[in-house]
């Protein structure tokens, strides 16, 4: 399908403007491969991606629009060109895509959400995942 192929298209950090690398994330059961920044260690993820790798989709039911305000940030979308919208996952701001559903979080963004007390997050593999991304920043820079 065209989304796959897509999908499989390296692309470039929206801040950056370098490739990012696609790296594979050791977890419990099949390893994980999640774009990746080496320069300023940001991740990409596809629509449902970080659902299907933590096991939940208490991100997507947490994205929120603000209220009232159309905030669109300075970001093209690296997949599909579209424009990257403001949202918020309680109260941390993220950076997503309305058009392809892609979400692009930094380092310090994930870290947030995985001290986040959600319940759904406890159960979740996130923790885990997050270990492992945290172990691509460190190896290779
Ligand atoms: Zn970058
Ligand atoms: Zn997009």
């Amino acid at each position: 399908m065209v989304m796959n192929t897509k999908k499989d298209e390296k692309i470039k950090c929206p801040r950056c403007e370098i490739y990012m690398r696609k790296e594979e994330v050791e977890v419990t059961g099949p390893n994980i491969t999640i774009d990746f920044c080496i320069q300023c260690h940001s991740y990409w993820f596809d629509k449902g991606e970080l659902n299907k790798y933590i096991k939940t989709n208490v991100i997507d039911k947490n994205l929120k629009r603000t209220e009232g305000i159309q905030s669109w940030s300075k970001t093209v979308c690296p997949r599909c060109g579209g424009k990257i919208s403001l949202k918020f996952i309680e109260d941390l701001e993220v950076d997503h895509c309305d058009d392809c559903g892609g979400l692009w979080l930094d380092h310090g963004e994930l870290k947030q959400l995985q001290d986040k007390d959600f319940a759904a997050f406890k159960e979740s593999r996130l923790k885990e995942v997050f270990s492992g991304l945290k172990r691509i920043t460190k190896v290779k820079k």
